[in-house]
């Protein structure tokens, strides 16, 4: 039941970051995000057996780490997420995807653009298989992204991503993936299959937004070379099993929440209020509330 990321970290290009007084602002700026919200954030509980802390040892990401890792940065140069939606989606899941256009937009501050449509027949035999024991269709994820992400992705692309509402293997000897992403080629693709049928009332659809959000904003920080969290209850925790990542918050934590603000350079305070506005008027209240209370304490 793991999320596989092939984690490669990739020394692209490092903009100045504290270089000249102009920039000392900023960074204190970015340093308050996690110096202010510590404060109301929740440490990391002890891992319940077959969480994935239980089953995979990680040190964690300082802020002073991730500089150090060199990450990929937005830029003038790479400034759009690509989509690339693989195969066939009901109407529901369909407005899943396109909220999730929309919040990614938000949440990486960059436009979000469908660059590619794929039929399901156009998907070579090798990259298919039906599961050997329960008998579902699965695609190759690998294949996506060596074959189908990788020679297409536009030049100026933080991110290409491929959607679908297919399941997923990434090799014979697994049972599935929610998805892969390979750090390396900026690319990844991800399965709404697990997420529920958003066409089975309020509900669902909420539940499968809400997964469809977090898979899509863990997976991308990933590709912004943030590493797992093991500071906080975090959106970048690391989940073993679709019940572990039900309990992890769609919210960054105040070190991850700087890395993002920091990579980005955005105002965090106007940064939280896009985010709440967003969640407000998706019926995450939850998520909406927790914005504007971190708004706040950041404004003190
Ligand atoms: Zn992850
Ligand atoms: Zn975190």
């Amino acid at each position: 039941m793991d999320r596989r990321n092939i984690v490669v970290i990739i020394a692209l290009c490092i903009l100045g970051t504290s270089c000249g007084p102009a920039a000392e602002p900023k960074e204190r700026m970015y340093a308050e995000v996690e110096s202010k919200l510590r404060g109301v954030a929740i440490p990391l509980a002890k891992p319940k057996a077959g969480d994935w802390l239980a089953k995979h040892k990680e040190d964690g990401q300082s802020f002073a780490d991730y500089l150090r890792a060199q990450p990929v940065r937005k830029s003038r140069k790479q400034a759009t997420i690509y989509i690339c939606l693989l195969g066939d989606f009901t109407p529901e899941q369909k407005k899943v995807l396109e909220t999730t256009q929309k919040y990614l937009e938000i949440f990486y501050q960059v436009p979000v653009k469908v660059h590619k449509k794929m039929e399901l027949v156009d998907v070579p035999a090798r990259a298919q298989r039906v599961h050997p024991t329960w008998g579902g269709d699965q695609l190759l994820s690998t294949y996506v992204l060596d074959e189908v992400l990788k020679p297409d992705r536009p030049d100026d692309a933080l991110a290409y991503l491929a959607f679908t509402s297919s399941d997923l293997y990434p090799d014979p000897t697994w049972n599935f993936v929610f998805g892969q992403a390979s750090l390396r080629e900026r690319t990844g693709v991800w399965s709404i299959h697990r997420n529920g049928d958003p066409a089975k009332g309020e509900k669902a659809y909420q539940l499968c937004l809400r997964r469809t959000l977090h898979t899509a904003s863990h997976e991308t920080g990933h590709i912004l070379t943030i590493q797992h969290c093991t500071a906080f209850d975090c959106n970048m925790n690391g989940v073993n099993s679709q019940d572990e990542g039900d309990r992890k918050p769609l919210t960054m934590c105040p070190v991850c929440l700087r890395k993002v603000c920091w990579n980005l350079q955005v105002e965090p305070a106007k940064y939280l209020g896009e985010l709440e506005s967003f969640c407000r008027e998706n019926k995450l209240t939850a998520e909406a509330d927790w914005y504007r209370d971190a708004a706040a304490v950041l404004k003190n």
